[in-house]
C-alpha cells in the first residue's frame, strides 16, 4: 500500500516541502526556483498558472457539454483582461490512464499512468493534437511554458503513488524536454524559457535533478505560492467542487488582502483526478475575487521583468545593481531566488556571483553533484574556472582555495573585463575597483563582507551600475 494512503499525503508533502527548501536556500547555479517574489510597490500584481493543457476535452464529460477546457479559461481571460503562463505538455499518449477515472474518488485514477484526458481521447490534449489552441494561447498574449512532452514523472515519487511511471533518467528527461521545446517553437514561434516538472517531482532515478535540466535548457523553475485547488478529487457534486475550489483563495484575500501580491496561483488545464472539471467555473469566480482585491493577472514572466526576486522588491537600495547582474547572467540569488543582501559572504558566494551562468551551462553535467552545499560549491566554483576562463584553469591547478578566492576573482572579472570593449579610463577605473575588491576578500571561507556590499561592488565594476 502506498505511503500517502497510510500517512495523510498533504502532512508528507509539507515535510518533504520543508527539506528541500532548506536545501534551495542553500544552493547557488544558474536555476532558480520561482514560487513567488517581492511586492511592487503601489500595485497587486499576481502570476496565473496552468497546468497539463492545452485541453479541448469538455468540461464537464460527464455531461458532455460545457465547451472545451483551454477555450472557456481563454475566454474568461480575455474577459477579465488577464493573461497567464500555460504549463503546456506534448501528448497524453504516454500518461495514458490505467484505470478509468470516477467522480467521488480521492485517488488518482491512474496506478502507472496518469489521467489526460480520459480513454481513448489523445486528440483532445497536448501541443501535438491540439496546435491551433497552442497558437491561440500565444495570439491571445499569454506565455507558454514546458511541462514536459510525455508528463511522465522525471523519478520516483518520493510520498504518494510509488507505482506511477517515470522517466529513466536525467538524459532521458532533457530529451524529453528538448522534444516539448522544439514542438512548441515550431507549432507556435514561442520560445519557452520556464518549466515546472510533472507533479513537481524533481529528482531523476540516476539521482540527478529537475535543476540539472533546466540548467541544460536554460530555464527558470517556476513554481506556485498558492493552490488553485482545480485538480483535487471531484466530491462527484459539480457545484460543490467549484466551492470547494473557490473557498480557500476567498478565504486567504479575506484575511489578508496583500497575500497573494507577488504570488504565483497554480490553475489547471485540464481534468482533475476524477475525470470533471471545475476550473472554467471556478477560475470565474477566481478572477472575479481577485478584481475586487485590486490585482492585475499577469504571466510569469511579466512579474517576473518587474519583479525578480523573491526577498527584494524594487524599493530595496540593492536592487538596481543586482537587477543588472541578474541580466548579465550572473548567479545572484540562491536556488530558491532569495538574493539575501544581508547574509555575510562565503567563498561559494562569491564565485557564484562572479560567474555568469550563461557561460556554464553544461558544467554540471560534468561535476557529480553540481551546485549543493558551500563545501562542495567551492569545488563547483573551481570546475566552472575550468570550463570559462584559461586563467582560472591556472589559478585552480597552482592555488589553494583559500588563495582561489581573492585571486580567482580578480582572473574572473579581469577576464570578463577582456571581453568587453570599453574607453581606456573607464576600464582603468573599473580595474582600479577590482584591485580594491580582490584585496578586501585575502580571508578564508567565511569573507568580511555582505552580500549586498559585494554585489554593490561587482556591479559597479563589471557593468559600471
Ligand atoms: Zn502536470
Amino acid at each position: 500500500m502506498p505511503l500517502g494512503r497510510l500517512v495523510p499525503l498533504k502532512m508528507l508533502k509539507n515535510v518533504y516541502r520543508g527539506l528541500q527548501n532548506a536545501r534551495l536556500a542553500r544552493q547557488v547555479g544558474p536555476v532558480r526556483r520561482v514560487d513567488r517574489v517581492a511586492p511592487v510597490p503601489g500595485r497587486r500584481l499576481v502570476a496565473l498558472t496552468f497546468d497539463d493543457g492545452p485541453s479541448a476535452a469538455p468540461l464537464r464529460p460527464s455531461l458532455r457539454a460545457g465547451g472545451t477546457v483551454s477555450g472557456t479559461i481563454m475566454d474568461l481571460m480575455k474577459r477579465f483582461g488577464a493573461r497567464g503562463t500555460f504549463n503546456v505538455i506534448g501528448t497524453t499518449r504516454f500518461n495514458y490512464p490505467d484505470r478509468p477515472g470516477r467522480l467521488g474518488g480521492v485517488f488518482w485514477s491512474g496506478i502507472r499512468f496518469d489521467h489526460y484526458p480520459e480513454y481513448g481521447r489523445d486528440d483532445w490534449a497536448g501541443v501535438l493534437a491540439q496546435p491551433a489552441l497552442a497558437r491561440r494561447l500565444v495570439d491571445e498574449g499569454h506565455e507558454l511554458s514546458n511541462h514536459g512532452f510525455t508528463h511522465l514523472a522525471f523519478g520516483p515519487s518520493l510520498y504518494g503513488n510509488g507505482s506511477r511511471a517515470y522517466l529513466p533518467g536525467l538524459d532521458a528527461v532533457i530529451a524529453d524536454l528538448r522534444t516539448q521545446h522544439e514542438l512548441v517553437r515550431e507549432t507556435t514561434g514561442f520560445a519557452m524559457r520556464l518549466a515546472r516538472p510533472p507533479h513537481y517531482i524533481e529528482r531523476t532515478a540516476d539521482g540527478r535533478s529537475a535543476y540539472d535540466a533546466y540548467r541544460v535548457l536554460g530555464y527558470t523553475y517556476l513554481g506556485a505560492s498558492f493552490d488553485g485547488g482545480g485538480w483535487q478529487a471531484s466530491s462527484g457534486d459539480y457545484e460543490a467542487d467549484v466551492e470547494m475550489m473557490v473557498r480557500p483563495l476567498a478565504a486567504a484575500l479575506a484575511a489578508d488582502p496583500e497575500v497573494l501580491n507577488g504570488g504565483i496561483l497554480f490553475e489547471k488545464d485540464g481534468y482533475n483526478m476524477s475525470a470533471q472539471s471545475p476550473v472554467a467555473d471556478g477560475l470565474k469566480r477566481h478572477l472575479e475575487i481577485l478584481r475586487d482585491y485590486g490585482y492585475e493577472v499577469l504571466t510569469a514572466s511579466e512579474l517576473l521583468a518587474l519583479s525578480p526576486f523573491s526577498d527584494i522588491g524594487p524599493a530595496h537600495p540593492i536592487f538596481p545593481q543586482a537587477k543588472a547582474l541578474l541580466e548579465a547572467g550572473h548567479l545572484v540569488t540562491f536556488a530558491d531566488n532569495h538574493v539575501r543582501p544581508d547574509s555575510r559572504l562565503t567563498q561559494a558566494d562569491l564565485e557564484a556571483l562572479c560567474v555568469r551562468g550563461a557561460s556554464c551551462g553544461a558544467l554540471s553535467l560534468a561535476t557529480d553533484r553540481g551546485f549543493a552545499t558551500p563545501p562542495v560549491l567551492g569545488a563547483a566554483g573551481l570546475l566552472l574556472r575550468f570550463a570559462g576562463s584559461p586563467t582560472g584553469r591556472n589559478l585552480a591547478v597552482a592555488g589553494s582555495a583559500t588563495e582561489l578566492s581573492a585571486r580567482g576573482l580578480a582572473a574572473v572579472c579581469l577576464d570578463y573585463l577582456g571581453s568587453v570593449v570599453l574607453p581606456e579610463d573607464e576600464a582603468a577605473r573599473r580595474r582600479a575597483l577590482l584591485t580594491g575588491l580582490a584585496a578586501r576578500f585575502s580571508g578564508g571561507w567565511a569573507l568580511p563582507a555582505t552580500r549586498a556590499e559585494v554585489i554593490a561592488m561587482i556591479a559597479a565594476t563589471l557593468l559600471g551600475v
